[in-house]
């Protein structure tokens, strides 16, 4: 898989969460959410991004809101209730993956197989 090809299929996921992760925190807007993601190694295009925050809009996620810096129209983006909501189930998820993932906790999986072995309806690998 080229690495554009990792990028859609797994971080994109990463991505959404980091910018409801921010938005919950404070209004945030786009070229400041490209280089936070560059800072945690994610390269992400002006190209991606926009369309991305349409989408977390779009799902009632986040909320947009344009003010003017500078003289200048700046759409600033902040996480709605049911954004945050989502971004806690997601934190539940993430603490249960880092566990099997990261530190290596499958007992379930293993318990889970243990009982379909002893109940006779799994060989034994
Ligand atoms: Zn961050």
């Amino acid at each position: 898989m080229t690495d554009d090809g990792i990028v859609r299929h797994f971080f994109s996921g990463f991505i959404r969460l980091h910018i409801l992760y921010h938005a919950a925190k404070e209004p945030v807007f786009g070229a400041e959410i490209t280089e936070e993601l560059i800072h945690h190694g994610y390269r992400l295009s002006q190209g991606t991004l926009y369309p991305t925050l349409h989408q977390l809009e779009k799902l009632g996620y986040l909320q947009s809101q344009t003010r003017v810096v500078n003289g200048r129209r700046r759409k600033y983006y902040r996480a709605t209730a049911s954004g945050k909501r989502v971004l806690n189930e997601a934190r539940g998820k993430l603490h249960e993956l880092v566990a099997e993932v990261l530190e290596d906790h499958n007992r379930d999986f293993q318990t889970t197989r243990r009982k379909r072995h002893d109940a006779g309806t799994e060989p034994k690998l």
